[in-house]
């Protein structure tokens, strides 16, 4: 372990030591959701794997420009094959909606969650919809270049070409040419493909296909791999420090991003591919077709079947960060309520630091060298490719310090002035401005604790018949006092929550 940052490259499958392409800033994408339905928690977990990212770069003194799209056109069901229905387009149609009408809903929704769950907002977040022009641009290229045909209208990407021109097909999925080659021979190819490898870059619409633009080729829509290919390049350049993104889309997502962009231009995207692994319940992927899935406001009120309580998001935050970004992560109620009392001990602990101040006269130590020692290992464990659950052991053995420190275990004549001020800075750094926590304890106590809930419950009715008599400036002020104290309203079917 050092000072330097080091980062599991997936590209490599190796951890390779950080180097920025500019120095002292880094160009960082990451794919963004399909705003078709509700956020699950799955994403929730890899959106907020990438936030500590962000914020720990962001902590190392580099000015990054982090990118997260909105996919609210092209991502097909199953295959990206011009028979397949876009998901946004089906829910429209179900839902008898525009499909933007699905995308705002989704979008806003999306929006609220990350929030809730103290994300930072993305420098840029463009939306595929708003980058039709650039994309067809890039498909033009693709075909300039000789590495894409035409077929009724739509365009595909010759994937055994770039194969045999370039090793960096399957580079980043570990797929070989020859499988491309025996997959050819055994799938009789039913579709315009000339190989099933092959995959669509501009799709033409069919007549009742709702999402439609004017392109060379016909009236159509770009295929989902084209947007993060073209908005990366737009905002990032064609060459950038880091892609992220959930390790479901490293095949055929990520690997057909990195062909488009040899397609177009010759040149890698990125220099360091991040994945984050899946989020699992009770050992099992979480599903929704085998009801194995909770949604987060589920967490947040207990109500599900699969857990005994309530949980804040600010704890479910807590407990995403006890796994490695690169481990699956089990979400089960043991596993959540031993989460609970390890982020109150933090937050108390927090606290009684924050309260402690020095009886004067120390001197460093034992004690005093202990906790330099835990402090700067906190560090390398979050530059050893950002490892929290090891960062986050090193601040829980600093927790027993100071928790001895209070108790008079521990002799505060063995650490000085400056180290407990010190020790107070760490603290706060690390929870509050990298792990991105909020100290949301008296939240967190909402089920178990009768006397707040009662009390939210009273204010809820208060702001009901506010509400019923048209009297909005009390319905308002409620409101807003309620925000200015990070509490939020929400109405649900036939009750509000707070959260
Ligand atoms: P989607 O909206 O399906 O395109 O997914 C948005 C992001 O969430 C992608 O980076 C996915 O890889 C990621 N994701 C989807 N399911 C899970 C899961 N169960 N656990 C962790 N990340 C997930
Ligand atoms: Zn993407």
């Amino acid at each position: 372990m050092s000072n330097q940052l080091v980062i599991h490259n997936s590209l490599s499958r190796e951890k390779e030591v950080f180097k920025p392409l500019h120095e002292g800033n880094i160009g960082m994408y990451v794919c963004g959701p399909t705003v078709y339905s509700d956020v699950h928690l799955g994403n929730c977990r890899t959106f907020v794997s990438f936030d500590i990212i962000y914020r720990y770069l962001t902590h190392l003194g580099y000015k990054v420009r982090y990118v997260r799209n909105i996919t609210d056109v092209g991502h097909l069901e199953g295959d990206a094959d011009s028979n397949a229905e876009d998901k946004i387009a089906k829910k429209a149609r179900l839902e008898q909606l525009e499909p933007m009408e699905i995308v705002q809903r989704y979008m806003n929704g999306f929006h609220d969650m990350m929030k809730i769950f103290n994300t930072l907002p993305p420098s840029i977040e463009p939306r595929a919809t708003g980058h039709i022009v650039e994309q067809i641009e890039m498909v033009q290229q693709i075909l300039d270049n000789g590495l894409a045909y035409i077929k009724n209208g739509s365009v595909y990407f010759d994937t055994i070409k770039f194969a045999e021109q370039s090793e960096k097909y399957g580079e980043l999925s570990g797929r070989k040419l020859e499988d491309l080659l025996v997959e050819t021979r055994d799938l009789k190819n039913q579709s315009e493909k000339n190989h099933p490898s092959d995959f669509a870059i501009w799709i033409k619409a069919s007549p009742e296909h709702l999402m439609r633009w004017n392109s060379p080729w016909s009236v159509g829509f770009p295929g989902w791999h084209l947007e993060c290919s073209a908005m990366s390049t737009k905002y990032l350049g064609t060459n950038f420090d880091i892609h992220g993104g959930g390790s479901d889309l490293k095949f055929p997502h990520h690997e057909n991003e990195i062909a488009q962009n040899y397609g177009s231009c010759n040149c890698a995207p990125a220099n360091y591919w991040l994945h984050t692994n899946m989020l699992l319940m009770n050992g099992r992927k979480m599903s929704k077709s085998d009801g194995n899935t909770i949604t987060p406001q589920q967490l947040f009120t207990g109500d599900s079947e699969h857990i005994s309580k309530a949980y804040s998001p600010m704890m479910l935050r807590f407990f995403m960060l006890q796994s490695h970004y690169r481990s699956t992560l089990d979400l089960t109620d043991d596993a959540l309520l031993a989460a609970e009392k390890g982020y109150k001990r933090l937050m108390e602990a927090n606290n009684i630091l924050h309260a402690m101040s020095h009886p004067g006269g120390g001197s460093a130590g034992a004690l005093d060298k202990e906790i330099h020692t835990l402090m700067s290992g906190a560090f390398e464990e979050m530059n050893d490719d950002f490892n929290t659950p090891k960062a986050l052991a090193k601040l829980f053995e600093l927790v027993t310090k100071v928790n001895g420190l209070k108790a008079g275990h521990l002799p505060f004549n063995e650490i000085t002035e400056d180290t407990l001020a010190q020790l107070k800075t760490l603290f706060h750094t690390l929870i509050f401005n990298i792990f991105g926590l909020k100290d949301d304890l008296q939240v967190a106590n909402a089920a178990g604790n009768g006397k707040l809930d009662g009390l939210m419950q009273l204010i809820i009715e208060l702001r009901a018949t506010a509400r019923a008599n048209k009297d909005w400036t009390t319905s308002d002020k409620i409101r807003d006092t309620l925000k200015e104290l990070d509490i939020q309203l929400k109405d649900e079917k036939n009750k509000t929550i707070w959260i």
